[in-house]
């Protein structure tokens, strides 16, 4: 499929003078048009920084972003300017997001005219269908952020993102701040909209009922690296590498059949200054051995639909 998107990313974050962390190490995979990708960790895993690597909003040292056949990481300015029309992201914090002295009008209008993908003479139209799209009323155009609720301010959010048409949406925490049954209305406006406008999100999360909720695929970060990538159903019920058995283990499921005992993890985190050597998951892995701890284990494929990155994951399941 030569629609599908591939990114590689390599990147290297300074901490002081002789401190390289990779935030992300060359972590690589592709998206379909109209699926919805999520990238799940616990926090520090990489999984923001990948999608901002992406927009080049964290700029990765290497690697390849390719959109429509053009590498964002080597663009210049004005290129990823364009670029960006096609792909733009959601934060988990409306409020941060939107200038607190700007209407919603003034913004919209902004975000459309940076792309000039909007005739000035068609603008008003086009916003009045974005509020229409996220569920607002037009009327709510002439107020300030501070005049919303947390979750109407999320669909400004969105709508903002809309505006200039874009194919790619990175949704990085996107309804972590939200009240549950308002995560469920923000989830589903953004279901619609994905088969209303063939979009096609990357979602960012550490929670994993949201996850379950939206995904197609899903791919799970450990110490800046990928450990699996799988179709939701494999991986919430046939997980293969032993974290994201661990990560998988502390959601409830209804489902008896697929209950799993819960696995708590020894140790904690390594911090990303220094991780650990060979596969990084060695220090808290049950199933080490000294294999583990020499070598890194590449990301292979198991199933058509599966990728883990464990030297023993046949033996595990
Ligand atoms: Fe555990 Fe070894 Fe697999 Fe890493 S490679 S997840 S340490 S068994
Ligand atoms: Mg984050």
């Amino acid at each position: 499929n030569n629609l599908k998107q591939h990114f590689s990313l390599k990147k290297e974050k300074l901490f002081g003078p002789q401190q390289v962390v990779k935030a992300v190490d060359g972590v690589s995979f592709e998206i379909m048009p109209g699926e919805t990708l999520s990238i799940v960790g616990e926090s520090g895993c990489g999984k923001s920084t990948t999608g901002r690597s992406i927009l080049r909003l964290d700029e990765p040292t290497s690697g390849e972003v390719l959109l429509f056949g053009k590498n964002l990481v080597t663009m210049n300015k004005k290129e990823l300017r364009v670029a960006r029309k096609d792909i733009q992201i959601i934060f988990q914090d409306p409020y941060a997001s939107l200038n607190p002295r700007r209407t919603i009008r003034k913004m919209l209008t902004e975000a459309m005219s940076i792309q000039k993908i909007v005739p000035p003479e068609q603008q008003e139209a086009r916003m009045i269908e974005l509020m229409s799209l996220v569920g607002l009323r037009p009327e709510y155009l002439e107020r300030y952020p501070h005049e919303f609720s947390g979750g109407q301010r999320q669909r400004i959010g969105i709508a903002r993102a809309l505006a200039v048409n874009p194919k790619i949406i990175i949704c990085d925490e996107s309804v972590s701040a939200l009240d549950v049954s308002i995560q469920a209305q923000i989830l589903n406006l953004l279901k619609q909209l994905q088969r209303d406008l063939d979009l096609t999100f990357l979602f960012i999360s550490h929670d994993l009922s949201v996850v379950r909720h939206i995904s197609d695929r899903i791919m799970v970060m450990y110490l800046g690296k990928v450990v699996e990538i799988a179709d939701k159903q494999s991986l919430f019920t046939q997980p293969h590498h032993p974290y994201t058995k661990a990560l998988f283990s502390s959601i409830p499921v209804i489902d008896k059949e697929h209950r799993k005992e819960r696995i708590i993890l020894k140790g904690d985190l390594p911090s990303p200054l220094n991780p650990p050597t060979g596969c990084s998951f060695h220090t808290r892995c049950p199933f080490a051995t000294d294999k583990c701890k020499a070598e890194v284990p590449a990301l292979r494929e198991i199933t058509a639909t599966q990728k883990v990155a464990c030297h023993f994951a046949e033996n595990l399941v």
